[in-house]
């Protein structure tokens, strides 16, 4: 059943793959050599499930989206004051790459734009830019569980074209933020822009920021949740170039996108999504991945502004009246993260069934999503020869006049029945 969601986000995908507005990033030479129409879209849940679609697996770099990963590392090391008093945390409204600084206090506005990222690297203490740079590569790489390595060829376009980074380096160091020299800094800054990474790995990146700092694959910790928080909050409200406050309204994730085609977008204690599609807009976000951020976040119920509600539905109980049949009962609000949890169980156990029962007689709210997922379930039992019934006396998941209402049941009582009528007739071949 892991399948409907599979499903729903290939048929986005495919929704949106037409699309070919927008401009590939030329100010990179080598970034204007990938090819336009890549796509791909990765979601992994909190516990760490992976759903992936279309160019997922092919490998883009990071380039901007490393900004926060840099800022994590940077408080994690020299903590929260020493980053406060070379970086702001306030929305420049300028451009990512503007030569500028606060006016009062000299320093980059936040860690989002460039002249912040710039001085978020300095703030990596080592003692060789080599050395600050394996601290970097080693960081993103616990973030995504797997080691990130880089493009060669585009580290080398980068630093051949970046005379406006060496503007902006020299500028902080001209106003005392960064103590380093400003060419090793910027020698590391674009070396952490051409790590190379996948839908998947930025899914990762971003459920490990999901997870307050744990990562879901391996189970580390990579930082803890107080960096965490500073972090998506610049996410929050700086993340998204000139478009933060669009992005927030509709999609409404902590996000952050790079001139690569790449978006990272957090749903704190729910799930992480990385997206990739190089075709970006004026703006310099990319148009697909943007189109689809939205139209997830809208029709999954994403936007972190919801008002909060536990999503986590508990499965209470799972246990076995009689021989072939399986009750799941769920309790508390059931929201699509909740929901999709549920059905991945049940899918899990489906081996050892021949129907199974899911009581939602004793959960509180369920919200769109979520009824879509749940009521498909026993559509999704029956194509693998199962049955799946709904215990649900209040209609909170099957309305009425729905096309599941006969697998609706108002007592597990009534739905044991069934099933045991469903398992006979089954046996004696009817
Ligand atoms: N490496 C790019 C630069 O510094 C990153 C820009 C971006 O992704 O916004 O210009």
């Amino acid at each position: 059943m892991s399948r409907q969601v599979q499903r729903y986000l290939d048929q986005i995908r495919a929704e949106f793959s037409g699309v070919d507005a927008g401009e590939l990033a030329d100010y990179i030479p080598e970034l204007a050599r990938v090819d336009p129409d890549r796509f791909g879209v990765t979601l992994s849940s909190s516990d760490g499930y992976i759903y992936e679609s279309g160019d997922s697996a092919v490998e883009f770099t990071i380039q901007s989206i490393s900004k926060p990963f840099t800022y994590a590392l940077a408080l994690d090391r020299s903590g929260p004051e020493a980053v406060d008093a070379k970086i702001g945390v306030e929305p420049s409204g300028e451009a990512f790459n503007e030569i500028s600084v606060d006016r009062a206090t000299k320093r980059p506005k936040n860690p989002m734009i460039n002249a912040g990222a710039i001085a978020a690297v300095s703030l990596v203490p080592a003692s060789s830019p080599d050395e600050r740079f394996a601290l970097i590569q080693d960081y993103y790489s616990a973030f995504a569980g797997r080691r990130l390595d880089i493009d060669a060829d585009v580290y080398a376009s980068e630093k051949a074209t970046g005379d406006r980074n060496r503007a902006i380096a020299y500028m902080l160091a001209s106003f005392g933020v960064l103590d380093d020299d400003p060419d090793d800094v910027l020698d590391v800054y674009f070396r952490q822009c051409s790590l190379k990474v996948t839908t998947t790995d930025l899914a990762r990146m971003a459920a490990t920021l999901a997870r307050n700092g744990v990562n879901p694959l391996t189970g580390r910790r990579v930082t803890d949740a107080a960096v965490v928080r500073r972090t998506l909050s610049v996410m929050v409200t700086c993340g998204m170039y000139d478009a933060a406050g669009d992005w927030v309204s509709a999609v409404g994730m902590p996000a952050k996108s790079g001139v690569g085609g790449g978006i990272l977008a957090v749903l704190p204690g729910q799930l992480g999504i990385g997206t990739y599609s190089p075709l970006l807009d004026a703006k310099g976000n990319s148009v697909r991945s943007v189109l689809l951020c939205r139209r997830l976040s809208e029709e999954l119920g994403l936007h972190f502004l919801t008002v909060a509600r536990d999503a986590r539905a508990t499965l209470r109980a799972i246990y076995q009246p009689c021989d072939g049949v399986r009750v799941y009962e769920a309790h508390g609000d059931l929201l699509f993260c909740g929901a999709e949890q549920v059905v991945r169980t049940v899918d899990r156990g489906c081996e050892d069934f021949v129907v199974g029962i899911l009581d939602v007689s004793r959960a509180d709210d369920v919200d769109e999503a979520a009824k879509v997922l749940l009521s498909g379930m026993s559509t999704a039992l029956h194509d693998q020869g199962k049955a799946g019934f709904i215990v649900d006396p209040d209609r909170r998941v099957i309305g009425d006049g729905s096309e599941f209402e006969q697998v609706r049941y108002r007592t597990v009582e009534d739905a044991v029945d069934a099933a045991t009528a469903f398992i006979r007739g089954q046996r004696s071949g009817r």
